[in-house]
């Protein structure tokens, strides 16, 4: 397997610290609103990298924190007049509640913030000791130029940026570019004890300090939006590794931004979607397969238009699964034909099988890995227009191959092809067979293959009014019907 790594600006060859385990830490949300889906896309992108990992067989530890106290969170509690507490319990809830309707698993841990205040001050305090931080006032910030790598993330030359970059300016700052490790509290805002007085946090430092405590140092997968790289990942690396004097991590994975309709998305310009109401109107399903189209270091247009097109997509994959599962009853107690006449399925499976996983082998290239099952239903569609209803051994089993293989590595990308397909023939069937051949019990695919049986016997006796009602009526349904020299075929079209 090969990653992109931002901290060397190439792919790699994927060797985890650990053989067959893989320690990852995922930048979580700050919890001041609803979750849009720009933030969906990159939780989506690790979850999605997450599930793979595990279909690879890697045990997977996922750690992904909660920035429960920030200045958005303080502002939106003193603008409603209740707790900063309340306003961060509120949306955690319902971004957790987001990311189970999106098919997200859980990370193994998800630290809070709030919960991880003495862990930090700890850090800070080594900080402190190592020469890498100072006090001033209450406040403490972390020295850039007391770690010579800062800087090597973000691919940014630390006397350029002191030029080039927009920074506070804080006369008390030994350099401009040094961040806040602890804030001294101000009136209204939450504080907590510290050697250095009541204050919080800053933003970078509760990373540093969760991925050490649940993951230790040097881990495999550090991932997060590109807009993180700088400067809170490359603020995150340099706290560790000048706490540590260890590496922090091994590969830096950082996934591209999405964009509405062409334009960024913001508040300001009105396109601003949250996850929750995308996923009242589309199944996750539908929204999964539209991001995962895109390569997750890519940037992404996201519109209602792409995912209505998603849907015609989604839906050729869902009668995929429909028509492999109706092939397989049809011919499961067929008589077998010689081998030379076999279709070659069964290569196909194979070939889409091996596609995926070069495809997810080079780092994460889920577009190609969607692209290499849409072949198979290609391939799959041409043989089912084609096969004869005694097939090959080879072909049987090919049926079912080619069904199982399409739902498991849909399975992995998290699509999943409801079960319900399997009995999503329209109900009227049942009533059509009532009519025409007699039939009595309340089975869609049963009612078919009477329908079928009853129109061969009419066929036979030259009863072609009701062969023809029979056809008639399958077509009626959406059912596609032809006559091949091995009997009927029928096809649903949804
Ligand atoms: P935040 O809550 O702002 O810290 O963001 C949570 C995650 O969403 C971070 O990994 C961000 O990089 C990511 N993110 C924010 N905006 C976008 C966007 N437009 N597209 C993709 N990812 C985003
Ligand atoms: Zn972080």
């Amino acid at each position: 397997m090969r990653v992109y790594n931002t901290l060397t600006r190439s792919k790699e060859e994927f060797v985890t610290r650990e053989p067959g385990k893989v320690a990852m830490y995922v930048c979580g949300p700050t919890v001041y609103n609803h979750i849009h889906i720009g933030n969906a896309r990159t939780f989506l992108s690790f979850d999605t990298i997450r599930k793979y990992l595990e279909w690879k067989g890697f045990e997977v530890r996922f750690v992904q924190n909660v920035t429960d106290v920030d200045d958005k969170i303080i502002k939106r509690a003193n603008e409603e007049g209740r707790s900063a507490a309340e306003v961060a319990s509120e949306y955690t809830v319902a971004f957790i509640e987001a990311m189970h309707r999106l098919g997200v698993v859980d990370p193994t841990v998800r630290p809070l913030c709030t919960e991880t205040i003495p862990q930090m001050i700890d850090m800070i305090q080594r900080l402190i000791a190592g020469g890498h931080a100072y006090e001033i006032d209450g406040d403490v910030y972390f020295s850039v130029r007391s770690f010579p790598g800062y800087g090597k993330l973000s691919g940014r030359d630390i006397d350029e940026m002191r030029t080039g970059t927009r920074i506070e300016v804080d006369e008390r700052k030994a350099d401009p570019l040094d961040f806040a490790l602890w804030k001294s509290a101000k009136p209204g805002e939450p504080h907590w004890p510290s050697p250095w007085g009541e204050g919080r946090p800053g933003w970078h430092i509760e990373c540093s300090v969760m991925s050490e405590a649940e993951l230790g140092v040097a881990f495999d997968i550090h991932g997060g939006g590109a807009d993180l790289t700088f400067p809170h990942h490359e603020n995150e690396l340099a706290q560790s590794e000048a706490a540590t004097g260890h590496p922090f991590v091994k590969y830096w994975l950082h996934g591209g931004m999405l964009q509405v309709n062409e334009e960024k998305m913001s508040k300001s310009l009105g396109n601003f979607l949250l996850l929750k109401d995308v996923l009242d109107r589309y199944e996750a399903s539908v929204v999964r397969l539209l991001m995962l189209q895109t390569h997750y270091r890519s940037p992404l247009d996201f519109s209602d238009s792409r995912l209505d097109e998603t849907i015609h997509a989604y839906e050729r994959l869902e009668n995929l699964v429909r028509n492999l599962r109706w092939a397989r009853t049809l011919t499961a107690k067929g008589e077998g034909a010689p081998a030379e006449v076999c279709s070659g399925l069964k290569v196909h499976v194979d070939t889409a099988r091996q596609k995926f996983e070069a495809e997810m082998d080079d780092d994460f290239n889920t577009a190609g890995a969607l692209a290499a099952v849409f072949e198979l239903a290609k391939a799959a569609n041409v043989f089912l227009s084609e096969y004869q209803v005694d097939l090959c051994e080879d072909d049987k089993s090919a049926i079912g191959e080619a069904e199982t293989t399409a739902i498991e590595l849909l399975g992995v990308l998290g699509i999943d092809i409801p079960e319900a397909v399997e009995s999503a023939y329209p109900v009227e069937v049942v009533e059509l067979a009532a009519t025409l051949s007699g039939y009595a019990g309340d089975d869609a695919e049963a009612a078919i293959k009477a329908l079928l049986a009853a129109r061969a016997a009419a066929r036979t006796e030259k009863n072609w009014a009701l062969a023809d009602a029979v056809r008639d009526g399958l077509m009626g349904l959406n059912f596609t019907m032809e006559d091949t020299p091995q009997g009927a075929r029928v096809l649903y079209n949804g």
